[in-house]
């Protein structure tokens, strides 16, 4: 039996993770205990790791059924990059390396094998099978069974053909889809026997959630992918036209942009892709058509240039961003305008499409979202029926919460005007009737002759229209959408202009402080900045000549976790999250290597760094230098230089210690370090020894002593 302890020391030694997630744990156990589960995980959840750590450790071959063939490309490589043997098979192959691959199978070569669910049912693979030991089925994307979701593959029902002819094999069904509908299916349709199912929390913290109004859009893009520099994103459009014309914008500013959606013929759609996945571009404007299968986990913020139609769609969108855990921004624009243009495109539709009054409802969901005054993510999650304990912290209400102030007499003002142009106007017209508006058509409707007309011009039209939408939200007016969405009152509005109901609205931050800008960063958050841009560009190179996606090599939090901690010995290199043996043997020496440099160069300039100039004197060393010749050269006590040659030793550098203590002496202090531990004061062992031997001797000594004893330390 195969038991989770051994998992434990397989994610540490494949993956260089120290614990699994909590539901990872629990999965994991179900696997090796041979029970089917079912795993409902959102997006960067860490699905992967639920069948891969298993495969690792389990004898014999785990089969993993995906449905898309992009990906199992990146997620072989993912796996070879982590010293796991993995392949996948699919009719993008020759025949030839077909057979190759089913070959090394056969030699129990493999750990992992993707196939396309096609591919699993083509005549003769089941037995061919058959042949061979399947520790365990992987069904991932698995809501592809439902035909209630919304990515059915006819092929994926033909799966419970798994269950029917390997029995005994476990499967483990995997997707990010929540709904209860979907969960059923799977279990049904598969045959699973009793399974466990596990639903994870779909919220993802690390995304920082904002809105802003859509007014002046093309500016605020660049405002903020100034302060997101280099990083890569995703902007979302409404239209083919919209994609394009945004793209050639930023283009012409200078901005690393590429641009995608389903008009483009496959060939440059996938050269767009590729661009995207391997850093060569650091911007895609697209049409939601763009993200299925795709996955790149350093997608560090989403866009949306226009409101998306429904709050399922927004929230698959901005959770292609920050996959790896790191922190993403997600930025949604958004303007009542885009709300009309969705209405009458869902409208337009109405003779093709039956569900337009769900969708109607969908899209007034996702305007109230927009519209928040309160914790956005808590609005998000109550809407996947998931209900938070506390505000979030990490979205723009809750970093700014919005303050309300008394409106009744702007209420009383608009709802007059309503009332006494007989409710007739829509928000535009409203507006130019409260602001006393000369237009023609104010005028030919005799509204200038109204009592409020120009009730309200002390008010901005912008200004009007955002408190105008804070009124329909809540219920003090209707908008007629049949009738040209024209204004009414309802029950509320009358209390208000009749009862002296109050009416309280939150107040507008354009005066408040934006979000957090480039302003003042510490000076150690800048080098951090640095370095990791440094590490960066390395792992660019090392990815481009491997031929795989640069977060294959290393993902942005475990480069950033390297920024903050500069590890410069194997051991502390091993520490990163993320950093396990065989991706050290790979890129350890070259990534410490980097941060030495680094350490050295900033050093050079006079930026003090703690703990790093034994780096230099090691440097120094290494080029032949006697410890009174570094000694010199840094304006160092021949004593620090010493005391740079014990820590060196200490964190596992190759330097020669007895050349500046003899074994004799050693021999000696070391009785005293026994007696006095070695963390005892340079100066207690200094007087223990009667003051026989010199500091840096018994400095030395207990840095060998340290090494030749650790055993029993
Ligand atoms: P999903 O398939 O659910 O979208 P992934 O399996 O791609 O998610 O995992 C998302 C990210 O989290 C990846 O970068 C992965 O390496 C990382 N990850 C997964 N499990 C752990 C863990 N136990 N500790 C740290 N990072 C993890
Ligand atoms: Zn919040």
């Amino acid at each position: 039996m195969v038991t989770i302890r051994e998992a434990r020391e397989a994610l540490k030694l494949y993956f260089g993770y120290e614990q699994f997630r909590p539901m990872q744990e629990q999965i994991i156990e179900g696997v090796l205990d041979g029970k089917d589960v079912v795993v409902l995980m959102p997006t960067g959840g860490g699905k992967s790791v639920c069948y891969q750590v298993p495969a690792v450790v389990l004898p014999g071959l785990c089969v993993v059924i995906s449905p898309l063939i992009a990906l199992m490309k990146d997620q072989v490589e993912a796996l070879l990059a982590n010293g796991i043997p993995a392949a996948y098979i699919n009719s993008s192959q020759t025949a030839e390396q077909q057979y190759l691959i089913e070959n090394e199978c056969l030699e129990g070569k493999l750990k992992l094998l993707y196939v396309s669910p096609e591919k699993l049912l083509s005549s003769g693979f089941m037995s061919f099978l058959k042949r061979i030991k399947v520790s365990l089925f992987a069904v991932d994307e698995a809501h592809c069974i439902s035909a209630w979701g919304h990515d059915f593959r006819p092929e994926y029902t033909q799966l419970k053909a798994l269950k029917q002819q390997f029995q005994t094999v476990p499967v483990i069904a995997l997707t990010a889809t929540a709904d209860k509908l979907t969960q059923k299916d799977i279990q049904e349709q598969l045959y699973l026997h009793n399974p466990q199912v596990y639903v994870a929390s779909f919220d993802r913290p690390n995304i920082n959630l904002m809105v802003k109004p859509g007014r002046d859009r093309f500016n605020k893009i660049t405002e903020f992918l100034d302060r997101h520099h280099k990083q890569p994103g995703i902007i979302y459009c409404l239209s083919r036209k919209g994609v394009e014309s945004l793209a050639a914008k930023l283009k012409g500013k200078g901005y690393s942009v590429t641009f995608y959606h389903a008009g483009m013929s496959a060939g440059q759609r996938a050269k767009a892709q590729e661009d995207f996945l391997r850093d060569n571009v650091q911007i895609v404007c697209a049409t939601i058509a763009f993200g299925m299968g795709i996955d790149k986990s350093n997608v560090r913020w989403v866009i949306h240039y226009n409101l998306p139609k429904n709050i399922e769609g927004y929230y698959q969108e901005i959770g292609r961003a920050g996959r790896d855990g790191a922190k993403a921004d997600a930025l949604l624009f958004y303007s009542f305008a885009d709300v009309m243009n969705m209405r009458n495109m869902l409208q337009e539709n109405q003779s093709r499409e039956t569900q337009t009054e769900l969708q109607l409802v969908k899209l007034e969901r996702m305007q109230q979202f927009a519209e928040a005054s309160a914790c956005r993510r808590r609005i998000l999650l109550q809407y996947f029926g998931e209900t938070m304990q506390k505000d979030c912290g990490n979205c723009d209400i809750c970093r700014n919460p919005p303050t309300r102030f008394d409106g009744t007499l702007l209420a009383q003002k608009a709802l007059s005007a309503i009332a006494r142009t007989q409710e007739q106007v829509n928000l535009g017209l409203l507006v130019d009737v409260l602001r006393g508006a000369r237009t023609n058509q104010v005028i030919q409707a005799g509204f200038d002759k109204v009592k409020t007309y120009g009730a309200g011009r002390d008010i901005n039209p912008l200004d009007w229209h955002r408190y105008l939408h804070q009124l329909l939200n809540e219920g003090y007016m209707e908008m007629a959408y049949d009738q040209g969405y024209t204004l009414k009152l309802t029950e509320h509005s009358k209390q208000v202009l009749f009862e002296g109901r109050k009416v309280q609205l939150v107040k507008f931050e354009d005066a408040r402080q934006e979000e957090p800008t480039i302003k003042a960063r510490p000076k150690r958050e800048l080098i951090k900045d640095a370095l990791f841009d440094r590490l960066r560009q390395l792992r660019k190179s090392i990815a481009d000549e491997a031929g795989v996606p640069p977060y294959v090599v290393f993902t942005d939090t475990t480069l950033q976790e390297m920024a903050a901690e500069r590890p410069t010995t194997k051991i502390s290199m091993l520490a990163i999250s993320g950093v396990g043996a065989q991706k050290f043997d790979r890129y350890g020496d070259l990534f410490i290597n980097e941060v030495i440099d680094f350490v050295n160069e900033e050093q050079a300039k006079g930026n003090k760094m703690k703990g790093a100039t034994h780096l230099a004197t090691f440097e120094l060393l290494k080029q032949g230098y006697s410890v009174e010749q570094i000694s010199i050269q840094r304006s160092l006590n021949p004593v620090t230089v010493y005391s740079h040659l014990a820590t060196l030793s200490e964190q596992g550098y190759d330097v020669d210690l007895y050349r500046y203590v003899t074994k004799g002496e050693f021999k000696e202090i070391s009785k005293a370090i026994a007696k006095l531990g070695v963390d005892a004061k340079l100066k207690d062992v200094f007087e223990h020894l009667n003051e026989q031997f010199e500091y840096h001797k018994i400095r030395l000594s207990i840095a060998l002593y340290k090494k030749e004893y650790s055993w029993q330390l």
